[in-house]
């Protein structure tokens, strides 16, 4: 057991019992009874704030050593270049290559992220050792190419049995890359599989202008209206970027309570757009998350960048500074995603799983009568968040995350499988 002892949750300062997994009770400071029974350890938290772990809701962990290797080009020269240096990699690449964006969102306070990448078993591997929360979809991309679907139908299957040898802490999804780069027999094939076993469907949706114009030329509808129609959309579908919308494509994620997943740095630096609709989103009924997307396009992982980025972008383009609210930038980061994912994580409330941000407030960033939120978002940075604890064990100390030097030694080693 753990107990947090004089650790300010949502202003109050409390004793955060942590049993397990869960976080067992919040109680005001100094009422916790277990504080000198022998299996406590004590951990004292004053001038420290409890947030939940931040959940990345899209990101391609495998691609933390491509940074820069795309700048300064369209999405689709992008895309291009990336599928190049992706058919050098391999399963021992996405290994350390994981490890080393594990060791990055552990650091900027993520415990959960959302990915999306090939060779799932060594992120599985990856995210096990470091002790994050993690859901790796197994990625449908056939390219249109008939023969790689069937490759790709028997992988998923093989793949899918492996799960039953998993941790809890880990979940397995189906992504299908995109309506461009997957044909309509395949789609409707990986949905349903994925819907007859309860998977979530992770999906890169109306990213970029073209891809409307393109499917508006092949199909006649928007790609919103398009997977609706084969019944892809529902509650269980994270759909990524959702950034080119019509009145209409908003009605439809809102009245299928899609999980929107905004990933506003890969967007703005690949220029694919910046009018995300959050608002109508939101007051439609969809569920509005946030991502990085992988470091391809977004250059790193951290969420409070993103949501820094999101808040402001949003407020600008819409000349509303109420645009999105402080408090609705967490939500986005934390409980929303913890929704979109169904899973108990993204708030700090007895019985939730236990991952947990400690933040120090002791540095210049926090002496202010503003709130603790807007102070975080706008103001800190991730080197605020002192320890972070994920399915109550701790995985990052002072600052300190174990066998980081040896992480990025192997990721400098691994990087040389991208320049062969
Ligand atoms: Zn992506």
């Amino acid at each position: 057991m753990i107990l947090l002892k004089n650790i300010t949750v949502a202003d109050k300062v409390s004793d955060v019992l942590i049993k397990d997994a869960h976080i067992a009770s919040i109680l005001p400071a100094g009422s916790a009874a277990v504080e000198y029974e022998a299996d406590v350890e004590v951990v004292d938290c004053i001038g420290k704030v409890a947030v939940p772990g931040f959940v990345n809701m899209h990101t391609h962990a495998g691609m933390s050593l491509m940074r820069g290797i795309g700048e300064d080009i369209l999405f689709h020269e992008w895309l291009s270049r990336i599928w190049e240096v992706e058919s050098k990699i391999d399963a021992d690449y996405v290994y350390h290559a994981t490890k080393l964006a594990c060791l990055e969102m552990i650091k900027t306070g993520t415990t959960t992220f959302n990915d999306h990448y090939w060779h799932m078993p060594m992120a599985y591997k990856a995210a096990q050792e470091m002790g994050l929360r993690s859901v790796l979809a197994y990625v449908i991309c056939d390219r249109n190419d008939p023969q790689e679907s069937e490759r790709q139908k028997q992988q998923c299957v093989r793949m899918y049995e492996l799960v039953s040898s998993w941790n809890d802490t880990a979940t397995f999804a189906i992504a299908i890359h995109a309506i461009y780069s997957v044909r309509e027999e395949m789609i409707l094939w990986a949905t349903e599989f994925a819907r007859s076993r309860g998977l979530r469907i992770h999906i890169h949706v109306s990213e970029t202008e073209k891809e409307i114009e393109d499917c508006m030329a092949q199909h006649g509808c928007s790609p919103v209206e398009y997977l609706d129609r084969l019944g892809v959309l529902g509650p269980d579908v994270i759909a990524a970027h959702t950034l080119w919308l019509s009145d209409a494509d908003v009605e439809i994620l809102g009245k299928r309570g899609v999980t929107c997943v905004h990933n506003v740095n890969s967007n703005l630096k690949l220029a694919s757009g910046y009018r995300f609709r959050y608002n109508e989103l939101r007051d439609a009924g969809a569920n509005v998350c946030l991502g990085t997307d992988g470091c391809a396009s977004s250059n790193n992982l951290d969420m409070l960048e993103t949501m820094k980025t999101a808040a402001m972008i949003q407020k600008a383009w819409r000349k509303d500074p109420s645009a999105m609210p402080i408090n609705e930038v967490m939500n986005m980061a934390t409980c929303n995603a913890g929704k979109g994912l169904g899973l108990n994580i993204g708030r700090i409330e007895e019985g939730a799983l236990a991952d947990i941000l400690i933040v120090d407030t002791d540095n210049y960033n926090f002496i202010s009568p503003g709130s603790f939120e807007a102070n975080l978002v706008y103001s800190a940075h991730s080197d605020s968040i002192e320890s972070v604890i994920c399915n109550g064990k701790f995985i990052m100390r002072n600052r300190v995350v174990e066998g980081e030097k040896q992480i990025l030694a192997d990721a400098r080693v691994a990087v040389q499988t991208l320049l062969n």
